[in-house]
């Protein structure tokens, strides 16, 4: 079983080993930590290259705090995307329900990431929140970047937007909510290739949990929910959800993307 969605630099530094190994208990053999921005890029990258690849990480600005990535900053990524174990760019995207940066700048910034990775052949991790237009056109303006859309609030519809781009989608433990009807439907209808699981630790924390921190190993609790409502056997969805994350994460495309190129073999699907 893989987290593919846990910020793991946000918990306590002397807590990070025992967090690990409750999820190892729980059968966890893999969690990727995606970075946020200022607070806790550089934690990320550390513990991607203490991880020994249990640990792989994702560097970027989330769209709360796009508007502190000026120059020095995107130097600082491009830098970071190089370290050991950091095999994405993330998280990024677009948040219209706080709006902790204003939305133009937002949008630059998620502009800038994309085109980074298709750059560099990188995968994206992708947060959107009542932005759903505006992320489609961001994404349609960069063409042929693959990545997944985390904790996944769209529905059916919206799964379909996504894997239509080439897109995964991951499911977190909202999808235990009682109100969690739409994300129910969205776990039904990702195509079995596409589909990561996730816990967006410390958030979100799946029933019975719900309301405490969150932590990697709960993730075992999204697999029984999501298994259950697709009626698909646990042991199957592990491995199929398990090969989708080493498809999109740790294998390399066959395709190299050209610089300055609109188009990838990817994108063509
Ligand atoms: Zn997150």
């Amino acid at each position: 079983m893989i987290d593919s969605h846990a910020h793991l630099a946000m918990f306590p530094a002397d807590e990070r080993r025992a967090v690990l190994d409750r999820a190892g208990e729980a059968g966890v053999r893999a969690v990727l930590v995606p970075a946020t921005g200022r607070d806790d890029i550089d934690a990320v990258v550390e513990i991607a290259g203490l991880g020994e690849g249990r640990t792989p990480a994702a560097v970027g600005f989330h769209p709360h705090e796009a508007s502190a990535c000026d120059t020095v900053w995107k130097r600082c990524v491009e830098r970071l995307i190089e370290s050991p174990g950091v095999v994405a760019i993330g998280e990024i995207g677009l948040d219209y329900h706080y709006d902790l940066s204003p939305r133009e700048d937002q949008r630059r910034v998620l502009a800038w990431h994309l085109g980074l990775a298709r750059e560099r052949g990188m995968p994206v991790i992708l947060h959107h929140r009542e932005a759903w237009q505006d992320f489609l056109a961001a994404l349609d303006a960069v063409p042929g970047v693959r990545g997944v859309a985390h904790s996944f609030t769209e529905g059916a519809d919206g799964v379909d937007e996504m894997t239509r781009r080439g897109l995964f989608v991951g499911i977190s433990g909202m999808v235990t909510f009682p109100k969690g009807d739409n994300i129910r439907e969205a776990a039904r209808a990702v195509p079995a290739g596409r589909l990561l699981l996730e816990t967006d630790s410390p958030y979100l924390a799946p029933v019975p949990h719900r309301g405490k921190r969150n932590e990697p190993a709960f993730v075992k609790l999204v697999l029984a929910e999501v298994a259950r409502v697709r009626e698909v056997d646990p042991a199957q969805l592990e491995r199929e959800t398990d090969s989708a994350f080493e498809e999109l994460f740790l294998s390399r495309p066959p395709h190299v993307v050209e610089e300055g190129r609109g188009e990838t073999a990817e994108g063509k699907r």
